[in-house]
């Protein structure tokens, strides 16, 4: 069983702000900045490692710049934790649209 999958399956139009063939666009329901989205994959990739589907992920690349500029936000930052030491803890591929604010470099 997987949380994101499941996500996927019940996504619906209250909580999805996009419904893409191949991804969805959700809030992340512990944003850590004002603006926090996860741009998942329908399909189920369990991280960056496993993943070859370059169409999608390009797909979600491209369309991520679309949605910051809807929230009317030019400076954000894109995050793809892969693995547990990157801090990883939902082992479906996805991708954090993070904005709103100022981000330290190095991140912790
Ligand atoms: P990771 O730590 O794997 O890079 O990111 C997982 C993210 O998924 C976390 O930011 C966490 O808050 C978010 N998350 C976990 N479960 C759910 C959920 O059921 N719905 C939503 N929208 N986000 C979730
Ligand atoms: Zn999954």
């Amino acid at each position: 069983m997987c949380i994101f999958c499941d996500l996927v399956k019940s996504a619906d139009s209250s909580s999805v702000l996009v419904n893409d063939d191949a991804y969805v666009c959700v809030r992340d329901i512990n944003p850590v900045s004002p603006i926090h989205l996860l741009f998942i994959p329908k399909k189920h990739i369990g991280s960056l490692n496993e993943c070859s589907d370059e169409e999608t992920v390009g797909k979600i690349m491209c369309d991520m710049k679309k949605i910051a500029k809807k929230m009317n936000i030019d400076s954000y930052r894109v995050v793809v934790n892969t693995g547990k030491d990157a801090g990883q803890t939902v082992e479906h591929l996805h991708f954090h649209l993070l904005g709103g604010r100022t981000f330290d470099w190095p991140p912790g």
